[in-house]
């Protein structure tokens, strides 16, 4: 195995604590702290853990966090005027709706109901218009996340043939347009794409952000490139507990990369700090004060 494995733990923890550095001048300034809104619909066990592990980040950073949990009966204009209550409380900086939602709520009329300056996940079409307009937005966590990781070990990208496999609103577009704005070759690539290990096979950098245990194989992957692997894959086990595997075949593409991001420990962590980021910036910007600068 020749790959360097990218520690996303460590660089998220980096980033969360340069996250805590900036809270007592903004205290300061503001006479609170930033605050986030968690809204957590029904009993997903996965959400739960995501949501508990985003306010336990909020608070470890001087943070405030305002837990919702509502049960998974809520309606779509109960959630909606949550939303809105929320927007209205000048405490809160930003506001963060789990995904997915049950099926009596209309995922898009909430995140279109979220103010813009308060929408962390960076969601709302306007910051995505604005993310591709190459104007001020907040972006989209995960892929913040990996382009972070990314310019920690390639450093420039300009130039650079870069392959984002899959095209969510979530992860794949948002990651096109960052890379785009950094100046690398982009293809997205998904499930129509004809010949998708030849597409790869292009690639200096490679997001593999799908949903498929392994899809993407060692012989897909150009000696030398750095791959990040965005997928979260549970796989079942001989002791019923299974086990967490990535988007990409890790030892094959370890054997031929530069570079590559384990799951889990790699991309994951990153999401939450990059949270903890947004958050920041977004009651900085709410405040009128300057971006915290470097973040
Ligand atoms: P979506 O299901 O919304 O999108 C998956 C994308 O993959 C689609 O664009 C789809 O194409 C494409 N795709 C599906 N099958 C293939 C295939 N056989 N070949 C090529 N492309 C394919 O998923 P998300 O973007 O929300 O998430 C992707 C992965 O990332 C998941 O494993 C998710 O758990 C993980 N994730 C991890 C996060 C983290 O914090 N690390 C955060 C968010 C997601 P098409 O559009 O044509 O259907």
């Amino acid at each position: 195995m020749t790959a360097r494995r990218i520690d996303g733990k460590a660089a998220a923890l980096a980033i969360r604590e340069r996250v805590a550095a900036f809270v007592p001048a903004f205290v300061g300034k503001a006479g609170r702290a930033p605050g986030l809104a968690t809204v957590l619909v029904g009993e997903d066990a996965a959400s739960a853990v995501y949501v508990r592990s985003k306010n336990r980040a909020t608070a470890e950073t001087g943070m405030v966090s305002f837990a919702h949990n509502l049960p998974d009966t809520t309606s779509e204009d109960q959630l909606l005027q949550l939303v809105t209550d929320l927007n209205a409380d000048a405490q809160v900086d930003g506001i963060l709706v789990q995904l997915p939602l049950p099926p009596q709520v209309n995922a898009t009329r909430v995140i279109e109901t979220i103010d813009p300056a308060k929408d962390v996940d960076g969601f709302h079409p306007i910051n995505a218009g604005r993310l591709a307009s190459g104007l001020p937005a907040l972006v989209p966590c995960t892929p913040l996340g990996c382009l972070h990781l990314l310019k920690q070990e390639l450093g420039d990208l300009t130039g650079l043939e870069a392959v984002v496999i899959g095209r969510s609103n979530i992860v794949g577009k948002p990651m096109a347009q960052l890379l785009l704005a950094e100046n690398a070759t982009v293809t997205v690539a998904h499930s129509r794409t004809r010949d998708l290990p030849a597409v790869v096979r292009r690639a200096d950098i490679i997001i593999a952000a799908v949903g498929r245990p392994e899809m993407v194989r060692g012989d897909w992957i150009k000696p030398g490139a750095v791959v990040v692997d965005v997928g979260i894959n549970r796989i079942p086990t001989d002791d019923g507990k299974g086990r967490l595997v990535g988007d990409v075949a890790y030892d094959e593409a370890a054997d031929v990369a530069a570079a590559i991001t384990p799951v889990p420990g790699g991309v994951g962590p990153m999401t939450i700090a990059m949270l903890m980021r947004n958050t920041l910036v977004a009651a900085h910007r709410r405040a009128g004060l300057a971006d915290p600068e470097g973040l």
